[in-house]
């Protein structure tokens, strides 16, 4: 058995002072995700910092008519909050697929971000991972990777990032904000998750001691006709095979704005700019969509169990940015 001490914080100053008491900190909100990881074996955590009782829970306009969401909002709650139901349903709709209805009630949107990788060889403590141990190799290269990325890979790493609502974020420029030793800082969600390289072990740029204190969401129209679709083995606890947050302005039938970002697919929160800039300027019809899907998935480097995620996803994307130009649900 490991030791494991516990403090509880009550300001956002306390919980970085008790964080900086050992090198091994993390913070506890929901438990859903840090628990899962010391209980593995996974997470080298020797001190829990609760911060259930900081004041970051609430859901605020900004004046650009954006949101900004506080980093201890459950998922549950953010979701079902009608100005994210509005203005953003793909981003609604990303929360309510993520995860059962009970782990929804407890997992907080730092800790959804802050999540790793479902790699079952970075979980199981003994295979040969270069995210749990830099340099000994990347088990799932010639391994089991039905569920593992096609975009974004290296020779050193092939893990699917996990989070639905990082998808759904990347698509409309969200910016994560931290506070930490060094001050506040806010990152752009497309810097916050880096490509594995050859380094696969940086999973971000927080810092030690650094906690997420909330996301802001700029304001954006076209956020407001966005779906979410999810392709998982089974329809509710699961995590995705390939994931699409679509949104798309038209003029005329001539697409004028478009958002896509796929999740299941890759190896963090993929914002396909290779389909936006496609479509953008050319006929909002299905064969566009079709041939913007084609451009994205171009690059993509398919492994032995794998390859079927490159035609998923192609369609993937069609049919969202079918409902959304219908105005359908998915
Ligand atoms: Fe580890 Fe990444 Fe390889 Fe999985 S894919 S075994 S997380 S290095």
């Amino acid at each position: 058995m490991r030791p494991l001490t516990y403090s509880r914080a009550a300001t956002v100053d306390d919980a970085i002072a008790l964080a900086a008491t050992s090198s091994a900190s993390a913070f506890l909100a929901g438990g859903t995700t840090e628990v899962d990881l010391i209980r593995a074996g996974v997470s080298g955590t020797d001190h829990l910092v609760d911060i259930n009782d900081l004041p970051l829970t609430d859901v605020a306009d900004r004046s650009d008519g954006g949101l900004r969401i506080g980093a201890l909002a459950r998922m549950n709650d953010v979701a079902r909050t009608p100005a994210v139901v509005q203005r953003y349903p793909a981003i609604s709709r990303a929360l309510l697929l993520g995860a059962s209805e009970q782990l929804r009630n407890m997992a907080s949107i730092g800790g959804n971000l802050r999540q790793r990788t479902r790699c079952a060889y970075l979980r199981d403590g003994v295979s040969p991972c270069n995210k749990r141990e830099p340099g000994a190799g990347c088990a799932a290269l010639e391994g089991l990777n039905r569920g593992h990325a096609i975009l974004g890979t290296s020779e050193h790493c092939i893990a699917t990032h996990p989070s639905d609502l990082a998808v759904a974020l990347v698509a409309f420029d969200a910016v994560i904000q931290t506070a930490g030793p060094d001050g506040e800082r806010a990152i752009l969600i497309d810097d916050f998750f880096p490509l594995p390289g050859a380094t696969p072990e940086v999973e971000h740029p927080i810092a030690p001691g650094e906690l997420i204190v909330g996301v802001e969401v700029p304001g954006a129209p076209i956020g407001r006709c966005s779906v979410y679709v999810k392709y998982r083995d089974r329809q509710s606890y699961e995590f995705a095979l390939v994931s699409v947050a679509a949104a798309l302005e038209t003029d005329d039938g001539i697409v004028t704005d478009v958002r896509l970002a796929l999740g299941g697919v890759a190896t963090k929160p993929w914002r396909a700019r290779r389909a936006e800039a496609a479509l953008v300027g050319g006929p909002a019809d299905e064969s566009a969509f079709r041939r913007a899907a084609a451009t994205e998935l171009a690059g993509a480097d398919a492994r032995r169990h794998n390859a079927f995620k490159v035609e998923l996803a192609r369609r993937a994307i069609v049919r969202a940015l079918r409902h959304v130009l219908e105005g359908t649900r998915p």
